[in-house]
Formats: C-alpha cells, structure tokens, sequence
C-alpha cells in the first residue's frame, strides 16, 4: 500500500457537473486502490463545490486543488463559448503552474487524467512528459460516431448539414441528423465545444489510455464493431454511491427525501433537465401543465439559469393548482432520488450521467433531450436499452403538454410498461455486475492500475 502511494495521479475536469461527477467517482476508486490522487479544477469550481456539499481539502489519500481560470470569483461565467475562451487561454499557465508547486512541495505527478473538453491538458502533459489518459464521459457509441468524423472515417460525410439523413452507421441503429451528436452540426452554437473535441481527437494518438464512462455489456455492439482506436477501456458506470459523502456538486440541494418518503412505491414522476439546459417559458409551462394533467405525483427540478436564483419557469397558478400533487426544487440529490422506492419514471434531457444513473437505479424514462450527445442517447435509450418512451416536438419544436402526458403514462400505465420496468431492471443488474469484484469494468480499472504502477 505505502509503495503505491508514490504513483501520483492528478484528475483535472472543465466545472461542469457532467464533468466532475464521474471525474469524482474515478478518483474515489483510484484512491480505494491505494493511488494518490489530486482533484484538479477551477478556482471558482472550488468555492462552490465547498459552500454546496462542503467539498474538504482532502479525503484520506484524495487532495483537492485548484487553478485560476484568470478571473475573480465573481466575474460573470454564464457565456460558455466565452468563458472557453478564457480557460483556453489561462489554463495551461495555471495547471502547470499548480503541476509544478506540488513537485516542489515533494509531491510529484506522474500521471495525468482529463476529459475531452479541455484538450490543452494534453498539451500540458505531454510539456512536462507526464503521461496522460482520457476520462470519456458519454457513451462509448458516440465516442464512435466522433471518431469516424473527425478520422473521416466510413459513411459520415466530412462536411455535415442539418438536413442529411445518415441511415447508416456500424454497430448503430439508423440515426436520423437530429439523433447524432449536435455539436457537429451546422447549427450547434456552442463553437469552442465542438473545437475542443476536433482538437482532443486529432491529439487521440498522444493519449496512452482512453477510459470510458460505461460498460461492455450496456454497449457491446458499437464496441465489437469499431476500428482502431487508442487502447480503450470501459470502466463505468462511474456513479455515486447513496452512501457516499464525498460529493462535488456546484448547487446546494433542497430537502426532498423526506416528501418521497410519504409518497406510495412506484408512482412518483421525477423530471430534470440536468446541470445547463435551460428550456424556454413557453416550454416550462407546457411541461407543468403535462404535470399536472397526468395527476401523478411528481418531483421537478426546475433549475434556474446560471446567474439566476430560485424556480425558473413556472406558470403563474402552477404551484397553487399542484399543492397535495408535487414539489419544484431548484436542485436536489438526483442519485438518492432516482434510488428512492417511490419513483416510477424519470422525465430526463438524458445526459450521459442521468441516463447511467437511471440505469443503475432501474428506473424507466421519458426522453426530451437538448444537445450534444442527449440526442444520441436518447436513441440509445428507447431503441437500444429499450427502457423508455420518446416523445414528439410540434412542427416549431415545442413539446405539447398532452405529449408530455401521453410520456408519463406510457411510461407508468401502458402497455409496454412492464417491458420498460424489465429492461430497466436487466441493465440495473449488468451495470451491478460490470462494477462487482470480477466484472468487466472492475478488471479494467485493475488494468489500468497495474499499468499505472508500472510507472514506479
Ligand atoms: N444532478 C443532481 N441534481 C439535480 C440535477 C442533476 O445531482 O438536481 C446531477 C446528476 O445526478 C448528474 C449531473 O448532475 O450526475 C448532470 O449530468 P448529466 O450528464 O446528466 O447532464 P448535464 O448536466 O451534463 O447536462
């Protein structure tokens, strides 16, 4: 054990709570294997992390420490494509900076784990010859579709338009344009994140190991049927344990355990757009009317926008109509809450993070998902998990509050409820097992190690 300590591996993540989450659940299980971690992010990430969950300064052999993104705690970082900018631009003088105070204070890192977003950390790494391997943190199948675009691989055209039709793609089931990944689309507003993942592929050689947030038996197609890439290794899914304290999240959240526990098995409808979908007024308000005519319990995280504070959309009267019915929180515990015995099905924007966590509770959902790769895993979750319900936006991409409805009670009362519940519980029971002594994603994360000990 005390010989292990001296691989050093610094986990550096962009501040997003899609990010950090399985970044934390990766250190958490490097640290049980014996390996000194430090938890690299933004300063500003550091202080909300702290005054949300009172993120400590260490954890046995888990540090905490942050770099500056160049601007002051206060400073207004609701633009992303700008705030990218800035990172961009003062982040590997800081990293590096921090890389090296930790050498002078005798604690050295030998090893390097970042994600696809911030791809200068590769640069960094590989300046100050420190190996580096990529935390993949959306499905393998989408890490797929990246790779055949940006290698200009089979059947994507170089150049894609928001009208195409791509019918097929190996090891997938035929997505239309709007189902891949929206940040190779004409339309996608957010530049710098599409850059940063052209960036992180063309490096892809650099990187030593790419880790992703999955498992072989939830994805086995897309794996089998991949060209080459970089040594890869499944090793999810990376979520929190109930029972864990450890936590990074940015919001505080609010008291709801206590009203699912009052609430009967199986009946509430929990709906989360996630950390940074905003939705429009006009498609809140059909949203809490949907609730509402559903007459189901319900649980609703309506996030604000960044800079804002409180419930963000709700109709005027909503709360009133729905006192007895449910409760609006502007941020909650969702992996307690999805575990709760009370929650039918899960309304979800399906970021990688809520659809594993939906996976590993075994609850069924409801699709409606915005950007990037939600697109793709939505499709993934009612063509391939098969354990939810799609939904159809009107003719100006609205969702309607009777779609809303017929979504929950498909997904609740309808006639392929059972099958949805099944299917739920059969990837609850694989993921279960992937991570259990001996499955697939505990011996990767063992190879991983071994490898990394290697480096002694
Ligand atoms: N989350 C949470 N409480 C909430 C809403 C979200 O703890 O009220 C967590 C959720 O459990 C997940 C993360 O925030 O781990 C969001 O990540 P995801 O990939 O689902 O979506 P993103 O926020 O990146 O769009």
């Amino acid at each position: 054990m005390e010989e292990q300590k001296k691989v050093h591996v610094m986990l550096v993540t962009f501040a997003a709570q899609g990010l950090i989450n399985p970044m934390l659940e990766l250190a958490k299980i490097l640290t049980s294997k014996g390996l000194w971690v430090t938890f690299a992010s933004t300063e500003k990430a550091g202080e909300r992390m702290r005054k949300a969950t009172n993120t400590p300064a260490t954890d046995k052999f888990l540090q905490f420490r942050y770099f500056s993104d160049g601007w002051g705690l206060d400073a207004d970082r609701s633009n992303l494509d700008g705030y990218m900018n800035q990172i961009n631009l003062v982040g590997p003088k800081s990293l590096t900076q921090l890389i090296q105070n930790l050498a002078s204070q005798g604690d050295p890192i030998s090893f390097i784990i970042g994600n696809p977003f911030l791809s200068w950390v590769l640069d960094v790494a590989e300046e100050l010859k420190i190996p580096y391997a990529m935390l993949w943190t959306q499905p393998y199948a989408v890490f797929a579709i990246y790779y055949r675009y940006f290698s200009g691989l089979n059947l994507l055209p170089p150049v894609l338009s928001d009208a195409d039709i791509i019918t097929d793609i190996t090891g997938l089931p035929t997505l239309r344009v709007g189902e891949l990944p929206t940040y190779l689309l004409p339309s996608n507003p957010y530049i710098n994140l599409s850059e940063a993942l052209s960036k992180t592929f063309k490096k892809l050689k650099k990187v030593t190991w790419i880790l992703v947030n999955s498992f072989i038996d939830l994805e086995r197609e897309a794996i089998e049927k991949i060209p080459d890439v970089p040594p890869v290794k499944l090793v999810g899914p990376l979520v929190r344990n109930c029972g864990s304290n450890l936590r990074g999240d940015l919001w505080r959240s609010a008291d709801c355990l206590e009203w699912l526990d009052v609430q009967s098995p199986s009946t509430v409808v929990y709906i989360s757009f996630g950390s940074w979908v905003v939705r429009s007024e006009k498609q809140m308000e059909e949203v809490a009317w949907g609730l509402l005519r559903s007459k189901r319990p319900f649980l609703w995280v309506a996030k604000p926008p960044e800079n804002a504070t409180g419930l963000w959309g709700l109709p005027e009267g909503f709360l009133e109509e729905t006192v007895g019915q449910g409760k609006v929180v502007d941020w909650c515990p969702q992996v307690e809450v999805l575990s709760h015995p009370s929650i039918a099905c899960f309304i979800t924007h399906c970021g990688w993070n809520s659809t594993l966590e939906s996976i590993v509770a075994g609850v069924p959902v409801v699709v409606f998902p915005d950007r990037g790769d939600q697109t793709t895993n939505a499709k993934l979750l009612v063509e391939v998990y098969r354990t939810g319900v799609g939904l159809r936006t009107d003719p100006s991409g609205l969702l309607r509050k009777e779609e809303i409805e017929r979504g929950i009670n498909e997904a609740i009362g309808g006639p392929r409820a059972m099958e949805f519940k099944e299917n739920a519980l059969k990837w609850k029971f694989a993921a279960r097992e992937a991570v259990s002594d001996g499955g697939t994603s505990a011996q990767n994360i063992q190879a991983f190690v071994d490898d990394l000990l290697l480096l002694l």
